[in-house]
């Protein structure tokens, strides 16, 4: 097994304006890393801020019309050094400037993995999308692209889907946008419905992409990949293609999670009718054929696969210790906090970071972005083969990182993005 790094408590410095856990834990990798490589201190200094941070509140009113709400939204860009930036906006009722920070510092690194030309960035909205009607999902998006309409574009900044947001969400983004500039404007957003100019393959990027990966994870604990049970973290859209690819390849789905809970069967559940279940009532609780249990369960089940899908932080020093499985592979951004990472090393766990697990959703949407503006689009089977090409061919690159450096996935991931854009800032020098 690879030594670990020592965890480092990232230093911010007094009245850092993006403190919060997850910007701390993001912090902290990057300087575990950063200090290993001997990376240039300037340069160090300079990408642990992001580089444009937009705060918002605006006005929301409810469906019952005498009900007006401030929320607070934000759009975060990490890093403009490499082109536009990217990342997608989440609605979740916990959102803040920091949690959006740390997340646009991911996406840089992410980008970089996967050598796709753009910086990193997210948005997000401080508000609970699963209590809200259609028309109210509706004008909160609106209202918001307005108050960043600015900071976005297909030149400048590109959104797409996170947590609590979709198809439909980025449909209004590129709506209110091309309505303000007075012509259709596809390349402002990627994850949009393809009738609007959105990739085929799209939907399934993300967790197609991460089971890409199983095989050579596979490998790497000898693991047949052929019939390894896998439980599932969330069954939204990172999670819910997961489970399709990782049913397609013929490992075991033998539970799946979200909000209301988890359903397990050691038999192996049927995929496609959790996912029509989940279509016709929302939530997987209720569904026959599975015993219901906590979601939480999820993390502790005996099987040899996990997939994180949902939010962050879920693997943490309480439970790390319980992990049966010999490979986690991150859908969800920083599922697995710094204290936990440790634990797992320790047992020998396997982890593929988020930054490269989860980089098909990225890929794709730069797939995307490109036919966008050549207004030329791609077949499936296009699209397919070169996210396969472009993940496993990052795979074995960090592979190569974690044997030669003697390090883990995770730092192997930050040693390749971190290099490849402290190269780029480098040679652009300062301005003026
Ligand atoms: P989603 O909203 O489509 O699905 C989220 C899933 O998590 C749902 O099943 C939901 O019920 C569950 N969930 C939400 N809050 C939860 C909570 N507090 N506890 C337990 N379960 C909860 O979101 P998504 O797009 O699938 O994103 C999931 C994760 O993957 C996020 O961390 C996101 O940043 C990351 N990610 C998404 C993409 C993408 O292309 N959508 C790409 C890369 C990374």
């Amino acid at each position: 097994m690879a030594p670990g790094i020592l965890a480092m408590e990232a230093d911010l410095g007094p009245g850092n304006e993006f403190n919060s856990p997850m910007y701390h834990e993001a912090v902290g990798q990057f300087d575990k890393v950063a200090t290993l490589m001997g990376l240039d201190d300037n340069v160090m200094d300079r990408l642990r801020s992001p580089q444009k941070s937009t705060v918002v509140s605006f006005p929301f009113r409810h469906d019952t019309y005498n009900e007006v709400e401030t929320i607070f939204g934000y759009r975060v860009q990490h890093l403009t050094t490499m082109g536009p930036t990217k990342g997608g906006i989440r609605y979740a009722p916990d959102v803040d400037l920091g949690e959006v920070t740390a997340l646009a510092m991911l996406m840089t690194w992410k980008c970089a993995i996967v050598g796709v030309p753009f910086g990193g960035a997210k948005g997000g909205v401080r508000i609970n999308p699963m209590e809200l009607s259609r028309a109210e999902l509706q004008r909160v998006t609106r209202r918001f692209t307005m108050e960043i309409i600015n900071v976005i574009g297909p030149e400048q900044d590109i959104p797409a889907p996170d947590l609590g947001t979709n198809e439909q969400v980025m449909a209004w983004v590129m709506d209110t946008y091309s309505q303000h500039v007075g012509h259709a404007v596809p390349a402002v957003v990627t994850g949009k419905p393809p009738a609007l100019g959105g990739s085929v393959a799209r939907r399934e990027a993300t967790g197609r992409g991460l089971m890409f990966l199983l095989p050579q994870a596979a490998m790497a604990r000898d693991v047949d990949p052929v019939g390894a049970t896998v439980a599932i973290h969330g069954f939204g859209n990172v999670g819910r293609y997961a489970a399709i690819a990782a049913d397609q390849m013929n490992a075991k789905v033998v539970a799946v999670s979200d909000i209301s809970g988890a359903v397990y069967n050691r038999d192996g559940l049927d995929v496609a009718a959790a996912a029509r279940w989940v279509d016709e009532n929302r939530f997987l609780e209720g569904y026959p054929d599975a015993d219901f249990i906590d979601g939480d369960a999820i993390f502790g089940l005996d099987v040899d696969v996990l997939v994180p899908a949902a939010i962050q932080g879920v693997v943490h020093k309480d439970n790390a210790a319980d992990v049966k499985a010999r490979l986690i592979i991150e859908g969800a951004n920083s599922p697995t906090t710094i204290a936990a990472d440790d634990i797992l090393r320790e047992k020998d766990v396997f982890i593929v970071p988020d930054i490269l697990a989860n980089a098909g959703g990225v890929t794709v949407s730069y797939f995307e972005w490109v036919q966008d503006i050549q207004k030329y689009f791609w077949t499936e089977n296009e699209v397919v083969a070169r996210l396969r090409e472009i993940m496993v061919s990052a795979f074995d690159d960090v592979h190569q990182i974690a044997v030669s450096e003697k390090v883990d996935m995770r730092s192997a991931a930050l040693i390749k993005g971190i290099r490849r854009v402290a190269d780029a800032k480098l040679v652009r020098g300062i301005f003026p």
